[in-house]
């Protein structure tokens, strides 16, 4: 017999009894979102090659060996986005959404990275991202951090660090580079290969290393905190005010610096002790030099993108996972006329109560086979249709959880009685 094909490596199918805890999550989220004015974009998850090497730079990580890219039949070279700010801005550039006006946008899908799979770490893995374009201030910085802290606070998820750091103006940044790449050759000894690599192309990165054994030589380094101008310093102060006046804590992190050239300003993440290494669940930050980088005017512009499969993956530990809905009926049906008559009933009580989860037995069977059904569904309730309650006008009622024993209801008081058991 032929070997069943498997999933791609990395890339994960997202079962029936997951989804609810997906659902959970994503319609909270578009809940907050849509509550801040935030309105959503969809792009293509296949972009040109072209506009990733652009935006993200061609010496970060992502584009050096994560991507997956691939010839198109006319000889395009096309990628499988990596993330979605870039797709964002280009759409965003292609019809004329962010010239001289503000957008708040948010998007959410599939990205796709060439990485080492491991817990928290996929090939194919889900986002939903937020931008805002055109805001220079700090306070549309807040809102998002703002944003973050209601959505972790609707999904009952506590226990999550804000760090939070500036990376300064491109400028600012590049007179820090010097400081900085002067430092780690007077160190060279100390940073292992990866960091010697990016001492020519990405010095800013090898602050955010993991090599353990670099410790020390990073937490020595001179920080880009200390070599601000004015206005990136009152940028950041008041961001840092307006946290505090909104009682949201946080944690100055130096170290913290985003692969990404186009970053200026604040940069933050959301992490948590409890996914391993894979602990960063939110990341974002300004990047005010990216518009123009691909082709438009100077706009401002500052987003983030949470990681979907680490927060899942923190939901599941939690509570509400367990209080999430499955089915509430499942109807059982005895006999030709109470099938009949059966469907009529559910499409009723559908009518009824919008919001009841109702399973109407299919492909016939005995009461036991029914009743086999009825509880590998999952379904708190059955409901029992047979000749004797159709004679009665009534409809049976029974448990299927262990709480309690049947009871017959009038078919009149049915719909008060379920909404009652479901509320
Ligand atoms: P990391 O340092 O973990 O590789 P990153 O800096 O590459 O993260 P971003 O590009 O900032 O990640 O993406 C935002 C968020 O998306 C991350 O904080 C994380 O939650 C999630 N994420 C990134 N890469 C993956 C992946 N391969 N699998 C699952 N989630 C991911
Ligand atoms: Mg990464």
């Amino acid at each position: 017999m032929a070997k069943n094909i498997q999933a791609i490596r990395g890339m994960k199918d997202i079962l029936p009894e997951q989804t609810p805890l997906w659902q959970f999550l994503e319609d909270t989220v578009r809940s907050v979102l849509s509550r801040y004015g935030y309105g959503e974009i969809r792009m293509p998850i296949v972009e040109l090659t072209e506009l990733f090497k652009r935006s993200i730079g061609e010496v970060t990580d992502i584009v050096e060996k994560e991507m997956y890219t691939f010839d198109d039949r006319n000889g395009d070279s096309l990628t499988l986005r990596p993330e979605g700010t870039a797709g964002c801005v280009r759409a965003g550039l292609e019809h004329g959404l962010l010239f001289n006006q503000v957008q708040r946008l948010w998007y959410r899908g599939p990205m796709f990275r060439h990485e080492r799979p491991q817990k928290g770490r996929y090939r194919q893995f889900h986002q939903i991202g937020v931008e805002s374009f055109g805001l220079e201030g700090p306070d549309v910085d807040l809102e998002q951090i703002l944003i973050t802290h209601r959505i972790w606070r609707e999904l009952g998820l506590d226990g999550l660090e804000l760090q939070l750091n500036t990376l300064g103006t491109a400028e600012e940044r590049t007179a820090y580079k010097v400081l900085l790449v002067d430092y780690f050759r007077s160190r060279i000894d100390e940073l292992d290969a990866d960091s010697r690599r990016r001492l020519e192309s990405n010095p800013l990165r090898i602050l955010d290393t993991k090599n353990p054994d670099m410790a020390a030589v990073v937490s020595d380094a001179p920080t880009l905190m200390d070599h601000l101008g004015d206005a990136s310093r009152a940028h950041f102060e008041t961001l840092c005010a307006g946290l505090d006046a909104a009682g949201v804590a946080y944690v100055i992190n130096p170290r913290l610096v985003r692969g990404l050239d186009y970053y200026a300003r604040t940069v933050f993440e959301w992490v948590t002790t409890r996914l391993g290494a894979q602990g960063t669940v939110c990341a974002g930050g300004r990047y005010d030099g990216l518009v123009k980088q691909l082709g438009g005017r100077p706009t401002p512009a500052v987003g983030f993108a949470m990681g979907l499969e680490r927060l899942i993956a923190l939901l599941e530990e939690g509570e509400t996972a367990k209080r999430l809905p499955s089915v509430d009926l499942y109807l059982v049906m005895m006999g030709e006329t109470a099938q009949r008559e059966g469907v009529q009933l559910a499409e009723r009580l559908r009518d009824e109560l919008p919001d009841l989860r109702l399973i109407v037995n299919c492909g016939g069977g005995g009461f036991k086979s029914q009743f086999k059904k009825a509880d590998k569904s999952n379904a708190r309730y059955a409901l029992i249709f047979g000749d004797d309650e159709l004679a009665n006008g009534e409809v049976g009622i029974k448990p299927l959880r262990g709480e309690g024993e049947q009871q017959q209801v009038k078919l009149s008081e049915l719909a008060g009685i379920i909404a009652g058991l479901t509320a």
